[in-house]
C-alpha cells in the first residue's frame, strides 16, 4: 500500500505574533540592536581576542562603526518606544541599558588601531554580522515566501536554535584551526600536477567542481552519520528540530560540526582550486545551507530536480517512514539519486518534523546525549 501523506497543520499562535503598536516588535528591535550594539563595541575594544582574522581582512571597520552608530540610535528609539506602549517593558529596559553601557564605553567611535595576531580568538565579529544579515534577509523571506504561513518567527525552542547560532559563530577561529592544523599535515598528499591543471581551467568549472566533490563527501560523511549506530545520536541532535526555519539549521553538535567542517576543507585543499573558487563555493554553501532549513516556498522550476531545495531538505527532516534515512545531499540531488536514497513526493511536504525517539530540549542535555549509554 502506498504511503498516504499528510498535511502538516501549524497551530496558530495570536499572542506570540508581531503585531504593530502592540510594544511587542519595538521591544524585540531594542533588545536585538541594543544587544548586537554592545558585543560590537566589545569587539572594537578587543579585537585581537574578539573579532576573526580572516574576516576583518574582509570588512571594513569604519564603516562598520556607521552601521554601528545607526544600531544604537534605533535602539535607544525602539526602546523608549516599548515604554510609551506600555507594553514589554523589561525587553525595551534590557535594549537601552545595552545601548547605554555600549555608549559609556565609546560607542562607534573608538579609536581603530592595528590588531596584533592571535592563535585563537572568539568570532563576535561573524557572530554580529551573520546574525544580522541573516535575520533581516531570511525574516523577510519566510514573511514573503511562507510555507507555513501560521509559523511565528519566535516559534518554539527558538532560543535554544539561537544559542547553538551563537557558539557555532564564536567558534569559527577555533573550526579554522582544527582544518588548518589537518591541513597542514597533509602537505605530502598533494599533489601540484593536479593542482596545476585544475587551477588553469575557468572559474565557474572549478567552483562547479567543487561543488561536486564537496557534495559528494558531504553525502557520505552525512549517510555514515546516519547509518553507523555509534555516530548516528551525535547528528541526531540537528535532527531534533521539530520546527524548520533559517535558524533551525544552526542545531548541531559540536563535534559534528567539527567533523563535517574539517572533512570538506581538507578535502578541498588537497584538490587545490583557485581561492577565488573556494570562496565562491562557501558562499554559496552558507547560503544554501540556511535556505533549505528555512520556512520557505520558492517556486524553483525545474532547479527543483536538479538542487537541494527546501522541500527536499524538509523531507530529510522528516520523521515519516518513506522519508528516514533519505535526502543526504548538501547541494545537488545528484548523489542521493544515484546511490538509491532520493525521496521528493512532489505534491508533498512532511507533516512531522524531527527524530523518532525524542532526544533531550536542553543544550546540556543534548551535548551529553551522545555519550550516554542507550
Ligand atoms: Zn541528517
Amino acid at each position: 500500500m502506498s504511503y498516504q501523506y499528510q498535511q502538516r497543520e501549524v497551530p496558530k499562535q495570536p499572542e506570540k505574533e508581531f503585531i504593530l503598536g502592540k510594544g511587542r516588535i519595538s521591544g524585540y528591535c531594542s533588545a536585538f540592536l541594543g544587544g548586537l550594539s554592545l558585543l560590537a563595541v566589545l569587539a572594537y575594544l578587543f579585537p585581537a581576542y574578539l573579532t576573526t582574522a580572516e574576516l576583518r581582512s574582509v570588512y571594513d571597520p569604519q564603516v562598520l562603526q556607521q552601521v554601528l552608530k545607526y544600531g544604537m540610535w534605533f535602539s535607544l528609539f525602539f526602546g523608549v518606544l516599548t515604554f510609551v506602549l506600555n507594553s514589554h517593558k523589561w525587553l525595551g529596559f534590557f535594549g537601552l541599558s545595552a545601548t547605554l553601557v555600549a555608549f559609556a564605553l565609546g560607542g562607534y567611535s573608538i579609536p581603530l588601531n592595528d590588531v596584533p595576531a592571535q592563535p585563537l580568538s572568539l568570532g563576535v565579529d561573524w557572530l554580529i554580522l551573520a546574525f544580522l544579515g541573516s535575520t533581516i534577509i531570511f525574516t523577510s523571506l519566510e514573511k514573503l515566501f511562507p510555507k507555513y504561513r501560521d509559523q511565528v518567527i519566535l516559534r518554539d525552542e527558538w532560543n535554544l536554535d539561537f544559542i547553538y547560532f551563537c557558539i557555532n559563530h564564536l567558534l569559527i577561529s577555533v573550526l579554522l584551526l582544527v582544518g588548518n592544523y589537518i591541513v597542514s599535515q597533509l602537505h605530502w598528499a598533494m599533489n601540484s600536477d593536479l593542482q596545476a591543471t585544475l587551477q588553469a581551467l575557468p572559474l565557474a568549472v572549478q567552483v562547479l567542481l567543487v561543488l561536486i566533490v564537496a557534495d559528494f563527501i558531504l553525502y557520505w560523511e552525512h549517510r555514515t552519520f546516519h547509518e553507523v549506530k555509534h555516530l548516528w545520536p551525535f547528528h541526531a541532535v540537528h535532527h531534533s528540530v521539530e520546527t524548520m526555519d533559517w535558524l533551525a539549521g544552526s542545531r548541531s553538535h559540536i563535534v559534528a560540526t567539527i567533523i563535517e567542517r574539517s572533512l570538506v576543507m581538507v578535502a578541498l585543499y588537497l584538490l587545490g582550486v583557485d581561492k577565488a573558487a573556494l570562496d565562491i563555493y562557501v558562499t554559496i554553501a552558507a547560503l544554501q545551507a540556511i535556505i533549505i532549513h528555512s520556512n520557505l516556498n520558492i517556486p524553483w522550476g525545474p532547479l527543483k530536480f536538479i538542487v537541494v531545495t527546501p522541500q527536499y531538505h524538509h523531507w530529510h527532516h522528516s520523521s515519516e517512514a518513506p522519508a528516514i534515512d533519505t535526502n543526504y545531499a548538501a547541494h545537488t540531488v545528484l548523489f542521493d539519486r544515484l546511490f538509491g536514497t532520493y525521496h521528493m513526493p512532489i505534491a508533498h511536504w512532511p507533516a512531522h518534523y524531527g527524530t523518532t525517539r525524542r532526544l533531550p530540549r536542553t543544550l546540556i542535555g543534548q551535548f551529553l546525549y551522545p555519550f550516554k549509554k542507550s
